[in-house]
């Protein structure tokens, strides 16, 4: 996948899935804006693959609708960034929920309405990819915010792909199962916890952040150009297992 000349939007770019797929782009010829929260990630990236950086903390609406409107024009989008906390359900607070929601779900929509309305107003079509989890459809334990933040956006997905389609912009979810991050290291490190999921996926490992940035580029692609509103599982084989 040729992605010279084109130019991608890709936030949570500072690490892990986002990082990788800031590269993969740029090694397929990209011009990458990154956006995420802590500069020194962004300096580096910016280092290894002279991209152009903006420092938002998406938890902030107008900051981050602001931040979107300054990454424009750009050809396509990924909305990667996200975060999670472990918690029972018994002991979920609503400012844990409400900060998972922001970034994980509302954030994506604020970026794509920015992007989208631009595509709209030049004539020209677009994609999408919206950065879920498996989490969408899985009720795993103590992951209550982080799995309803990833079922609405899924469903936020079927919309945006409902309205936008007729603009010629498509947009698809991604769900990938556990993949090796910081994030990960943060939600699975329990070894018990690790082996149970790892046992139910078939392919016999957990993704790396290339396995998902692969699936990314290929669903912004052309390659793609029938595909539209998916909630696609990045996931070895978890979820018929
Ligand atoms: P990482 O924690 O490794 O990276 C997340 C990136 O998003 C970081 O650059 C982080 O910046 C940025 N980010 C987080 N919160 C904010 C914020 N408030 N404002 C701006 N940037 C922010 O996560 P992953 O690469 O693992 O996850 C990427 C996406 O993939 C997420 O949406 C996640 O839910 C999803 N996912 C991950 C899985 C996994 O097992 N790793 C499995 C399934 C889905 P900073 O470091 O500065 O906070």
């Amino acid at each position: 996948m040729d992605f010279q000349g084109k130019s991608v939007l890709v936030t949570g770019a500072g690490k892990g899935i986002g990082r990788s797929t800031a590269k993969l782009l740029a090694e397929r010829g990209a011009q990458v804006v990154a956006m995420t929260r802590t500069k020194e990630d962004l300096d580096s990236l910016e280092g290894e693959i002279g991209c152009r950086s903006i420092v938002v903390d998406l938890a902030d609406a107008a900051a981050t609708r602001e931040a979107a409107h300054a990454a424009l024009p750009v050809d396509y989008l990924v909305n990667c960034a996200g975060t999670t906390a472990l918690d029972p359900f018994l002991d979920v607070t609503t400012e844990t929920f409400d900060l998972i929601y922001t970034v994980n779900t509302r954030a994506p929509m604020i970026v794509a309405q920015e992007y989208a309305r631009d595509r709209v107003n030049r004539g020209l079509p677009g994609a999408i990819v919206n950065v879920s989890s498996v989490s969408s459809f899985i009720g795993f334990a103590d992951h209550a915010a982080y799995c309803a933040s990833k079922g609405a956006l899924d469903a936020l997905t079927r919309v945006m792909a409902n309205e936008l389609g007729r603009h010629r912009i498509r947009v698809n979810a991604i769900n990938p199962t556990v993949t090796l991050t910081p994030m990960a290291t943060k939600a699975w490190s329990d070894p018990d916890k690790a082996a149970r999921m790892l046992a139910r996926i078939p392919l016999g490992r957990f993704a790396d952040p290339e396995d998902v940035a692969e699936v990314i580029l290929y669903l912004l692609s052309d390659r793609a150009a029938m595909l539209n509103g998916l909630a696609m599982p990045v996931d070895g084989g978890f979820m018929i297992n």
